[in-house]
């Protein structure tokens, strides 16, 4: 599927966060607006451009720790070619300025390191800001993002 930068995620009502080191998972109605970032799709044209190792070790440092929205589907990647395309499990969310945060599949790295992908530069500095080492040390009942929600439902086991 392909979604516009920048434009309103409506995919999935709800956002849901796994544990990964168990099958505890959480899962609630956001009310901070998400936005897409990095759904691409063949014939649909995309920025490119160079990007920092920073950030890219960033991003995939924040894909190792972050478990979210994981049950519901795998995409492949539909600019390589059907033989050697890669899939994805869930997506990634970050969070940005102003209460908005950036929502996009977990390909996104693939993208950018085999695409040439450039994802808008509010998504970069988002990405550049999480504070990785709160992320890297959360552990169940807290998942790796800032802004759970205290009535979140929760799937124990
Ligand atoms: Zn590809």
């Amino acid at each position: 599927m392909f979604y516009e930068d920048l434009s309103e995620y409506t995919y999935q009502h709800e956002d849901a966060f796994g544990d990964r080191e168990s099958f505890h998972e959480l899962w609630y109605r956001p009310a901070y607006p998400r936005l897409n970032i990095g759904w691409l799709e063949t014939g649909r044209p995309y920025s490119t451009g160079r990007l920092s190792t920073a950030f890219v070790e960033k991003l995939k440092a924040v894909q190792k720790v972050q478990r979210m929205n994981v049950c519901l589907g795998v995409h492949e990647c539909g600019l390589c070619p059907e033989t050697s395309a890669p899939e994805g499990n869930g997506e990634i969310r970050i969070p940005g300025e102003a209460g908005i945060a950036y929502a996009a599949p977990f390909l996104i790295t693939h993208y950018i390191t085999a695409h040439g992908y450039r994802p808008p530069q509010v998504f970069i500095d988002a990405v550049l800001a999480v504070d990785l080492d709160a992320w890297t040390t959360a552990r169940w009942p807290d998942v790796p993002f800032p802004w759970i929600p205290v009535d979140a439902e929760r799937l124990l086991e």
